[in-house]
């Protein structure tokens, strides 16, 4: 390995160990060590960490979007350069094919690209210009020009089932970094060798183009007192996490109960619920099969994963049902993230299992205490499902449970007793679709994501994405943490009121030096004022 992983924190330029305790990180598939040791952040060092981020501030938030998107673009470069090492340790430490790795690998680079867009494009200033009207009566009206800024800097919480595209280099550090907010990273403990090299690859990034040291720093721990000591630090403006349920209101109480209080921006995951319409069970449609391959894809670890799907009673609904357990069985175990993780699932499963009226339609099990998962379908009527919420809960794995309504009445009583998902589907043709508007009002209310004719796994990134919803998917569901509108966590608005010319941002100013698209006097415009 050409940078080798040293177990330290990262602090702006340098590295630093002043912890006495240490961690390791395990090969999943192996259940052995891998051959790092980590050292446990200190509250002194988190105090660096944050205090650099804040002298960071000062200048990274005006510099040109050309040269944060310069940073973003080198970062992708590093990345690439170091694309055997960072592969072998990714997969060391999280079970993933290698085929995923590189797949994650590209879309990280792909979302640094694209934010670099956006900091270059400074669209996402969103610039009005009101200009003033001193002859108005009965009063004068003022010059008020207002643009978005940074909110200052961000703490990132790398995600376990996203080691390169959720994590130190992924969306939520490249959308904070585009917009010019430091960030501090809190690497996931599953993969801190991952997050190590990666960090390293920012470090460099940073230093060739010229950044302010401690633009990025990162910080590892394997227990829960370093995220809550970065949230807690009067420094931390925002946070971005990913995570389980528990974890992200956790974050989101302390971001609250601070003197300062501030936004904690957590994607807490959903069971996307799915609804099969009468014609999307035909043999001929392939949508047992292609949903079962959602259902199994890396081990149904994905915040999109379908966990629930819902069908009206008849023949057609129950063979579905059967081949889509059939081909749920069919598909081989998987490695999961972690032991931990792997455990809570199959203990997740046989606990839905054994809830009233639950009929388990796959026939593989579980090889206990090993570290893969078993695809694995129930089935339960509307009735039973609405009255116990036991069987409203996200399973992280590859699970997913049917729900036979009786009729469109029973389906939209089921729909409307959900909680705020990610995404929801709806499976039918035109005909059904069309006269399905009140469900898909219905699906439209609860998720953040409609899609019809898809399965919900496979985020694209780009301008049109949402990947929120409405709560407990997220804790603010006007927000996403996927596409390019992801930067909008991470800024806030501020109106100048007959500010001088000569002080005015430059996006501001008359001659619009930026050449950005404005708004001025109510009409879009990229020319002078
Ligand atoms: P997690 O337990 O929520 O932890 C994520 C990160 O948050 C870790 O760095 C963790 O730190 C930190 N954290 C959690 N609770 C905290 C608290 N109370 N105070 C401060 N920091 C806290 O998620 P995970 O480790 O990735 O996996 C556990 C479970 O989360 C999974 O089995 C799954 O159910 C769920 N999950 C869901 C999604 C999704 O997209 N829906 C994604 C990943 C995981 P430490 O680990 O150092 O304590």
């Amino acid at each position: 390995m050409q940078y080798p992983i040293t177990g330290r924190q990262l602090l702006g330029f340098s590295e630093s160990a002043l912890g006495k305790n240490t961690f390791q990180t395990f090969n999943p598939q192996t259940g052995s060590p891998t051959p790092w040791e980590f050292r446990e952040a200190t509250d002194s060092e988190v105090h660096t960490a944050m205090e650099m981020a804040v002298s960071a501030f000062k200048t990274y938030m005006d510099l040109p979007g050309k040269d944060r998107a310069a940073f973003l673009r080198a970062i992708a470069v590093q990345l690439e350069e170091q694309q055997e090492d960072l592969v072998t340790v990714y997969m060391q430490e999280s079970g993933l094919p290698q085929g995923r790795a590189r797949g994650e690998l590209g879309r990280t680079t792909g979302q640094l690209r694209a934010f670099a867009a956006v900091a270059e494009s400074s669209s996402w200033m969103e610039v009005r210009i009101d200009t003033a009207q001193p002859d108005r009566t009965p009063l004068p009206k003022p010059d008020i020009r207002k643009c978005m800024r940074p909110l200052g800097p961000v703490i990132v919480f790398g995600a376990s089932n996203f080691p390169f595209a959720f994590s130190t280099a992924g969306g939520d550090t490249a959308s904070a970094l585009a917009v010019g907010c430091p960030v501090v990273v809190k690497g996931h403990p599953m993969h801190a060798g991952t997050s190590e090299a990666v960090g390293q690859c920012i470090q460099r990034a940073a230093r060739q183009t010229g950044m302010p040291e401690g633009v990025f720093s990162q910080l590892q721990g394997s227990g829960t007192g370093l995220g809550a000591s970065l949230v807690k630090h009067p420094a931390a403006k925002a946070v971005g996490f990913t995570g389980s349920k528990a974890g992200g209101l956790a974050l989101s109480r302390l971001g609250a109960e601070r003197k300062e209080p501030i936004p904690v921006f957590a994607e807490m995951g959903s069971i996307n619920p799915v609804v099969v319409l009468p014609s999307a069970t035909e043999p001929g449609k392939g949508w047992a099969k292609a949903y079962a391959q959602s259902v199994t894809l890396g081990a149904g670890q994905f915040c999109t994963n379908p966990g629930l799907l819902l069908g009206i009673k008849g023949s057609g609904w129950t063979a579905f049902s059967k081949v889509l357990a059939a081909e749920v069985d069919a598909v081989g175990t998987a490695c999961m993230l972690h032991s931990n993780i792997a455990a809570q699932y199959q203990s997740l499963r046989a606990d839905f299992f054994a809830q009233p009226g639950v009929t388990r339609m796959t026939a593989k099990n579980d090889h206990e205490g090993d570290t893969r998962g078993t695809g694995a379908v129930g089935m339960v009527s509307a009735a039973e499902f609405r009255k116990n919420a036991s069987l409203k809960r996200e399973v992280f794995g590859p699970f997913t449970l049917l729900v036979t309504c009786e009729d469109r009445e029973d389906l939209m009583r089921t729909l409307a007793g959900l909680e705020g998902q990610l995404t929801a589907s709806l499976l039918g043709n035109e005909a059904e679709i069309q006269s399905a508007s009140p469900v898909v009002a219905l699906l439209g209310e609860k998720a953040g994501r409609l899609l019809i004719n898809g399965v919900p796994t496979g985020v694209e990134v780009c301008p049109g994405m949402h990947h929120g919803g409405p709560f407990p998917a997220t804790t603010d569901s006007r927000f996403t943490s996927v596409g390019t509108d992801a930067v909008k966590r991470w800024i806030r608005p501020l109106s100048y009121q007959n500010l001088p010319a000569g002080i005015l941002p430059p996006a501001l100013k008359d001659d619009n030096p930026l050449g950005i698209l404005r708004m001025v006097n109510g009409q879009m415009t990229a020319g002078p004022i």
